[in-house]
């Protein structure tokens, strides 16, 4: 956990969030801005920086991440859908505990 990571702050409960998924390993909630009729984040519990940090030990939680995506997709009533991951300001992130968008349904109305 990180003190001043806002998923860190979701993960425990001390910031509210849409959750839709949880296990061991990783929480699934809606973004607080969506870009599209259904876009949710898959998150690992554990506080990693960005996918540049991640190592070979991180190929099982990383292999998770992307296997529950078309799992909570179909939950969320979608046939297709995008997944995303920013890397880096320069790719777009802005927070700072990796996550994977996965958006669908359209544009928001
Ligand atoms: P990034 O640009 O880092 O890939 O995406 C961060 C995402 O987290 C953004 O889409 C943003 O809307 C979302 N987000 C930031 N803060 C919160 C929050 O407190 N709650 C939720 N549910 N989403 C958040
Ligand atoms: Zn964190």
């Amino acid at each position: 956990m990180s003190a001043d990571c806002i998923f860190c702050k979701i993960v425990a409960g001390d910031i509210p969030a849409k959750r839709l998924y949880e296990d061991d390993a990783l929480i699934a909630f809606h973004d607080i801005r969506p870009q599209a009729k259904v876009h949710f984040l898959i998150v690992p519990k554990a506080h990693i920086e960005t996918l540049k940090t991640c190592t070979v030990s991180h190929t099982e939680l990383l292999g998770r991440m992307l296997l529950l995506a078309p799992k909570l997709a179909a939950e969320q009533g979608l046939f297709g859908f995008k997944t995303v991951m920013h890397v880096e300001r320069e790719g777009g992130q802005e927070v700072f505990h990796i996550h994977l968008h996965v958006l669908g349904g359209g544009p928001v109305a």
